[in-house]
């Protein structure tokens, strides 16, 4: 006789295994099926962790080569191992990922390795990596079976000359010419990465900017710090056509202006986007189908329009990040159980670009608040003029503030330069809590701070700058 779960989510992610630890919290049986041997998915063995480990490797590498600016002798030239730099990055997940695999023994959650697909709404097949199949109920099931590198055609990555991000974070060898094609976070990340490793590199981007989808002010700093970092870039720019060869790869460009361009390099890292991974998942079998986009439709209780079957993370059309897809993952548990939920906000979920210099941005650009028929004000300050930034020695970058001129309140922010990361964290806060820019100015900050920075854009969002 088959066993019968409360829940059983399929794909252990930030999605599925936090679904799976709250579905636990919320006193239900829980199983969660993994195809691969480690928990984590694709943000802690392929995604997030991995690359935020080598952009450590860089950031650390790039601030020895500048500690003669902090009178520090005898540091020498700094080099790259890269071996070794992988293996710190494997160390790394591999504590993580035990760290998952622990959290659900606690939880009391099963975990079955194996690849499950669906054969009715209420029950999954699971094909076990041990051997054998494995037939279960489920009285709710929660997919989170996430995202896959997306293939171009024409472009067949062998992972030796045309990389993705999956082979360039287990690369044995640093390419000395590295041309990245797409410039969202991924493949600005792996620019910064592998420039500050020291490889020349050089990004092919469609559209007109790099980071398309972020403020366009943001996008001219950042290609004005990659144009000082060496990094070469080409925007409204396609990628014709790619001949490999054993010595590289020769890739022949489209440019704007209807000319033609061709590189060389030692390597091309292919980073257009991800594919939701909805395939041999048995959707047919549950009734499920999928929107125009390939993606599963969900309401904001993340329950597809069959009953007790919900998606979340990366297979619906919500931001693909991880911390989105956890969030996911909890509205799903609790909208099992009945709780209320209140359905993710969009324009408050943080995104970020951790490269050299990192971006950050949360809620409405000013141009897409103006879009929206908002009269937007707008408070922008640089680090140049905050004292910590400067301690630091990295005073590249900005943070702007966009507020509602006509109520006063925060409606998003852009930050560009020292852990900006970080600092967006205070600006999300704010925004969950509807303050306005003069509760913002009102804020006293530690000095010297970055933070300093949040405060400061806010007195030039109402007109009363004061270091600037
Ligand atoms: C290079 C890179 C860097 C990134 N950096 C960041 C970052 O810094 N911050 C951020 O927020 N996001 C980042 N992301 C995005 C982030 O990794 C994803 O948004 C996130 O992992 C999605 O979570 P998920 O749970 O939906 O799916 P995934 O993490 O993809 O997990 C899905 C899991 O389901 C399993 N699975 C699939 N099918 C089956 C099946 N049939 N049976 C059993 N198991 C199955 C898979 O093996 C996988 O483990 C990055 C992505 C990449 C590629």
């Amino acid at each position: 006789m088959s066993r019968t779960f409360d829940v059983v989510v399929v794909g252990a992610g930030p999605g599925g295994y936090v679904a799976a630890l709250r579905s636990a919290q919320n006193g239900l049986s829980v199983a969660l099926i993994e195809r691969e041997k480690r928990l984590g998915g694709t943000c802690l063995l392929r995604g997030c962790i991995p690359t935020k480990s080598l952009l450590e490797t860089a950031r650390r590498l790039d601030e020895l080569g500048r500690a003669a600016d902090f009178g520090i002798e005898g540091v020498g030239t700094p080099t790259v191992e890269l071996s070794k730099v992988m293996r710190r990055k494997e160390r790394v997940i591999a504590k993580l990922a035990a760290g998952v695999g622990g959290l659900c023994r606690k939880s009391g959650v099963e975990v079955l390795q194996g690849t499950a697909r669906l054969t009715s709404p209420h029950t999954v097949q699971i094909e076990l990596t041990s051997g054998g199949e494995e037939t279960i109920d489920a009285r709710n099931v929660i997919l989170a079976t996430g995202s896959s590198v997306r293939d171009l055609p024409n472009l067949t990555p062998d992972h030796r000359r045309i990389l993705t991000s999956d082979s360039a974070l287990s690369l044995t060898e640093l390419p000395k010419r590295l041309l990245v094609l797409g410039s969202g976070a991924v493949g600005i990340e792996f620019a910064s990465i592998f420039r500050s490793f020291g490889a020349e590199v050089t990004v092919v981007e469609l559209m007109e900017r790099l980071l398309p989808i972020e403020d366009e002010e943001i996008s001219r700093e950042l290609e004005r710090a990659f144009r000082r970092r060496g990094i070469g870039f080409f925007t409204s720019t396609k990628l014709a056509r790619v001949e490999t060869s054993g010595s590289g790869v020769h890739a022949h460009l489209l440019k704007a202006d209807g000319t033609m361009e061709t590189l060389e390099a030692d390597a091309l890292l292919v980073a257009v986007g991800r594919a939701p991974n909805t395939r041999a998942l048995g959707l047919e079998s549950a009734g499920i189908e999928l929107d125009q986009r390939g993606f599963i439709p969900v309401d904001a209780a993340m329950r597809t329009r069959v009953s007790g079957v919900y998606a979340i993370g990366d297979i619906v059309a919500s931001p693909a990040l991880a911390h989105v897809a956890s969030h996911e993952g909890r509205i799903a548990a609790d909208a099992i159980v009945g709780k209320a939920v209140a359905p993710i906000e969009l324009d408050r979920v943080p995104a970020a670009v951790y490269a050299s210099p990192e971006v950050a941005s949360v809620g409405l650009t000013e141009a897409v608040a103006r879009a929206r028929g908002i009269d937007a004000r707008v408070g922008k300050f640089p680090f140049v003029a905050i004292g910590k930034a400067n301690v630091q020695g990295e005073t590249e970058g900005f943070a702007k503030l966009v507020a509602d001129g006509a109520t006063d309140r925060l409606i998003g922010a852009q930050l560009i330069g020292p852990h900006a990361t970080e600092l967006i964290a205070e600006i999300g806060a704010a925004l969950a809590t509807g303050a306005t820019l003069h509760q913002m100015a009102e804020v006293i900050h530690a000095h010297p701070t970055l933070s300093e920075i949040v405060g400061e854009a806010a007195l030039v969002g109402l007109g009363t700058p004061l270091h600037i």
